[in-house]
Formats: C-alpha cells, sequence, structure tokens
C-alpha cells in the first residue's frame, strides 16, 4: 500500500500526475517517443510549456504585463537572480527574515547591495511573524517569504508597499488565494506543491526589469529567459511537464479557491488534535500558523519511541521535523488527501490512548 506522504520536500504529488507521468516517460502521447528523448524545441514540448505558462497566469488569476518562466538553479538561485535583476547600483532592500531560507536569500542580496532587515523573528527559533515593524520607501525592493516551510508559520498579510514586492512562495504557491498582482516578482521551487525538483517558477512583472543600470550575466537575466520563452538554454523537460500535469489537476478541481477551502479544512483538523492532545504542543504561533506545514512537539520527549513505531505502522511518512526545530512537522500540501490526515490524527490519539 501507498504511503501517507508527509515530506516537505520533494514530497506528495497527485497519484494520477505520477501515472501520466510516468506514462510519458516511455511513450509520450502515443508519440512512440519518450518525454525525455525528444527535442525541447519539438512543437510536442513547446505546446507542454505553453500550457504550463498558460495555466499559472490562469490559476494566479494574473493581469497582462507579467512573465511567467520555468528555470533552473531551484529557489535558491532566484535569491540571487531577484536582487541581480532588482538592485539597482549602489542600491538598497528590505528583507523580512522569517527563517532559514529568508535569511539564505538575504545573504545573496548583500553580495549586490547593501541590505536592511526589516524584522527578524530569529530570536524565537522563527516560531512567530514580526508585526508591526517599519517598512522603509527608500529600497529598490522589499523582499519576504510567504510560508516558512521548516518552522510552519506563514504570513497572512503581507507588508503594504510602494517598493517593489518580491515574494518567495516556494512552498505555499497556489494553496490560497491571494491578490498576486500585489507582487512583482515570485518565485518558487517546484518541489514543494507544484512538480520534481528541477525547476523553478518565475512570475515577472515586466515594467520593473532592465532598471538597475548593472550588466547581468545572461543565465541570470529575466529578460534573456522572457525573450526566449524559457528556452535559453535547455529547459528541464520532465519537471516542466509534471508541473503541467500538477498544474491541470488543480484546474480541474477548481483551481486556488478551491484547494484552499480542502486545505484549510486539513490544516484545521491537525491543529485541532494538536491543541487537543495533552501529549503534543505546537511549535508556531497560533496566529501564525502554516497550513501547508504542521509542526509540533512532544509535550514528553521520551515518548517519542512509542509515538514513532505507532505512525511507522500506520503506514505514514516523513513527518520528522526539521534538526534546527525538533519533533515532527506533518506537510500537508495540496496533493494530501485529508483522509491521509486523518490517519496521522488516528495515530496521534492512539498514542495518547496507549500512553495514558
Ligand atoms: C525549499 C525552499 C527553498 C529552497 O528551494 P530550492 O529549490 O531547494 O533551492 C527556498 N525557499 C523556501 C520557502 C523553501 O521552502
Amino acid at each position: 500500500m501507498k504511503k501517507h506522504n508527509f515530506s516537505a520536500g520533494p514530497c506528495i504529488l497527485p497519484q494520477e500526475v505520477l501515472k501520466k507521468a510516468s506514462e510519458a516517460v516511455v511513450n509520450f502521447n502515443g508519440i512512440n517517443l519518450s518525454l525525455i528523448e525528444i527535442s525541447h524545441r519539438s512543437k510536442e514540448f513547446v505546446e507542454v510549456m505553453e500550457n504550463a505558462r498558460s495555466l499559472v497566469k490562469e490559476l494566479l488569476n494574473l493581469p497582462e504585463g507579467y512573465s511567467v518562466l520555468f528555470l533552473q538553479g531551484g529557489a535558491s538561485l532566484e535569491f540571487l537572480m531577484a536582487a541581480y535583476n532588482l538592485m539597482k547600483v549602489d542600491g538598497k532592500a528590505a528583507y523580512l527574515d522569517t527563517g532559514a531560507w529568508s535569511s539564505k536569500a538575504l545573504k545573496e542580496a548583500k553580495l549586490l547591495g547593501e541590505v536592511d532587515v526589516m524584522a527578524s523573528s530569529k530570536d524565537k527559533t522563527y516560531n512567530y511573524i514580526p508585526k508591526g515593524y517599519k517598512v522603509p520607501t527608500d529600497v529598490d525592493y522589499i523582499h519576504v517569504t510567504s510560508n516558512n516551510t521548516i518552522y510552519g508559520t506563514q504570513l497572512k498579510e503581507f507588508p503594504q508597499t510602494d517598493a517593489l514586492l518580491v515574494c518567495d512562495m516556494s512552498s505555499d504557491i497556489f494553496s490560497r488565494e491571494l491578490d498576486f498582482s500585489k507582487f512583482d516578482l515570485i518565485y518558487a521551487g517546484a518541489q514543494k506543491n507544484m512538480g520534481p525538483a528541477g525547476t523553478t517558477l518565475v512570475v515577472v512583472k515586466d515594467e520593473i526589469l532592465g532598471k538597475t543600470g548593472r550588466v547581468i550575466p545572461s543565465m541570470l537575466d529575466y529578460q534573456v529567459h522572457i525573450s526566449k520563452d524559457s528556452m535559453f538554454n535547455t529547459p528541464a523537460v520532465f519537471p516542466v511537464y509534471v508541473s503541467m500535469l500538477t498544474l491541470q489537476w488543480l484546474k480541474d478541481l477548481g483551481g486556488v479557491k478551491a484547494i484552499e477551502k480542502i486545505n484549510k479544512e486539513k490544516a484545521a483538523l491537525l491543529y485541532t488534535e494538536v491543541d487537543r492532545n495533552p501529549l503534543f504542543k505546537g511549535f508556531a504561533e497560533v496566529e501564525d500558523r502554516s497550513n501547508m506545514n504542521v509542526t509540533f512537539n512532544l509535550t514528553d520527549e521520551s515518548t517519542q519511541p512509542i509515538f514513532d513505531k505507532i505512525w511507522n505502522e500506520a503506514g505514514i511518512s516523513g513527518i520528522k521535523g526539521h534538526r534546527s526545530v525538533g519533533g515532527y512537522r506533518a506537510s500537508i500540501y495540496n496533493a494530501m488527501p485529508i483522509e491521509s490526515v486523518q490517519v496521522l490524527v488516528d495515530a496521534m490519539q492512539a498514542f495518547e490512548k496507549q500512553v495514558s
């Protein structure tokens, strides 16, 4: 039997997507060639790329004036690319430090200009989202991370700003409705909510580009990739194809609005148990809790072997917490069925029965 996969990333994908993807590896669309052995410039693959791009625009309800790219290098390369494309010579950017990924992002930006850390929640192992901080106006852009995968916190409100707004949405893109037109640049590694590792989604407002006054290496230049429709070099054909399948799956399900409702139900089910069950305590501040990554610890560490045995036997996989937080992290991305969340809740209740 297939396990209940709560991994943080790479992570669960819809079962029907995996099936279609595996078929395409052998015989793509009945053309008697594998998807991964045809030219990326073939009409078949160009169609995949175009379809993926238009699904992104449709699902995010993007207005005209945005480009959608499928690049390589992960969200980690976007830490640098965002700065390269938006930080002016002698420029300055402001970052909200809500976790390890935010701090890696700002470290790259420091290579190119001045970085103002607007606020940080590092003092409490990033278990909350800072609020009430001053948003500077004299910066080239503001950078935030919408969901902090490791700590299980999520931004419910975004900074109000006239500066450009950049967001790393790696672990919650397509999971909830937002006014995506408020963002000037969004990026996300595919492997949290969209597809296999190997491609990175970039959504960028065209008019913000080409204004830094710096020379940008070709592979790091969004305008180069836009002008070549994400085919400046060979794109990651398989990850792009699987991402397209996942986006199509999401569309068929009713889109972001429909999945948000399901995601809220899944998160409520699990957080209710974390709060009710005396053997667990939630890690993140309640008001900042993520609907994608649910982090919790044992109230009595010595009971760990008992709980670990129970969830293992229930066919659960991937709930071990990140080393910096300890305890458990259940990632309940879009593709996670509520039935699997119920299996985890049942395991937590069985654990309570056994211990008390
Ligand atoms: C996983 C993750 C990253 C890193 O993504 P890579 O694709 O591995 O570079 C960056 N930001 C967030 C929020 C993440 O969850």
